[in-house]
């Protein structure tokens, strides 16, 4: 399985692309497939859920992190091309990968009736928590119960769900068959010619992402799985910007809040009432400066970054919505 494209199942075609990488004792080899340039670790072989949880990632986790803590107060940067690109305004609508719910809510409040799909238990009980109607489950495990259950739905999109994806075009067939007559389908993937002055993102390495996308392989991909009209356009300004505004943000917040905090307990006493040890309170300030310097001094890169992308016109994200057809049975 190892030895087959995941974009178009040739198997003769596959090279090396002369790269490889060890995590958790698993050596990784990008290959490259000569029939449709698709650009893949293998062995393709994606982590369980606890991967997701328990954010052990050996990378920046703050994304995750903040996905958990206290959600984006924004729609992230990488998700906005679809309230641009998308035409309906209504209808049932399923987020794979809803994460904290974000889009969920985003996409209730713009006239549809979200649900969401994530197999991370604790960002789903966080979309729960705000009133979302979000579900804890494989992707495999959701299809088989919604075809049980005869549901169809008139959107169904995946923001960066396809990259982490071993069997991509099964995820793609899979949507394809819940979405009825003329349903949308809509995402985003990292773009693998974006813009990247300091050498390949720590995101891209496996078992984080499997896939490499370029606008091409994308479009083929989607018609591979039964899509029409695919469209795959490159955005600007990825999600960089998002993070940036969130390495800065938090920080900001924090030392406010410490600041709130340091003139209250300059108040008096009142005998007798507990307080917190010293210790780990000067342990948490150390590690938050330590976290505020290390965000800071990333900053001018990430800017650098995005206006390279700008310049360039590679941007970090591809976006790409692509149609049901119309007269399609729905296959069995
Ligand atoms: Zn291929």
């Amino acid at each position: 399985m190892s030895d087959r494209c995941p974009s178009c199942g040739a198997s003769s075609a596959i090279g090396e692309e002369g790269r490889s990488h060890e995590q958790g004792g698993v050596r990784y080899t990008l290959m490259r497939c000569g029939a449709c340039t698709m650009i893949f670790w293998t062995p393709l072989r994606m982590p369980d859920r606890h991967y997701y949880e328990s954010l052990e990632l050996d990378l920046d986790s703050s994304y995750y992190e903040t996905m958990h803590t206290e959600g984006y107060g924004e729609l992230p940067i990488h998700q906005k091309p679809f309230f641009r690109h998308c035409r309906l305004r209504q209808g049932q609508l399923l987020d794979l990968g809803c994460g904290d719910g974000t889009f969920l809510r985003f996409a209730r409040a713009a006239g549809f009736d979200p649900v969401g799909v994530d197999f991370d238990a604790a960002s789903v009980e966080s979309a729960q928590r705000q009133g979302l109607e979000a579900v804890s489950s494989s992707f495999d495990e959701y299809f088989q119960e919604a075809r049980q259950a005869g549901m169809r739905f008139d959107v169904v999109t995946m923001f960066e769900v396809l990259e982490h994806q071993c069997d991509p075009v099964g995820l793609l067939r899979g949507a394809f068959e819940l979405l009825g007559s003329d349903g949308l389908l809509a995402g985003t993937v990292p773009n693998r010619v974006r813009f990247k002055p300091f050498g390949i993102d720590r995101y891209d390495f496996p078992p984080h992402h499997f896939l490499w996308f370029s606008r091409d392989v994308l479009e083929a991909m989607l018609s591979r799985a039964g899509f029409m009209d695919a469209v795959v356009s490159v955005e600007l300004f990825g999600f960089r910007m998002d993070e940036l505004r969130n390495r800065l943000g938090r920080p900001v917040k924090a030392f406010v809040a410490r600041g709130v905090r340091g003139r209250s307990q300059r108040e008096p006493r009142v005998p007798g009432a507990s307080s917190a040890s010293p210790l780990r309170g000067s342990r948490a300030q150390v590690l938050d400066a330590i976290k505020t310097v290390s965000r800071l001094a990333a900053a001018p890169a990430k800017i650098a970054e995005a206006a390279g992308e700008r310049v360039t016109g590679r941007g970090a994200s591809l976006y790409f919505q692509a149609r049901k057809p119309g007269l399609a049975s729905i296959s069995h």
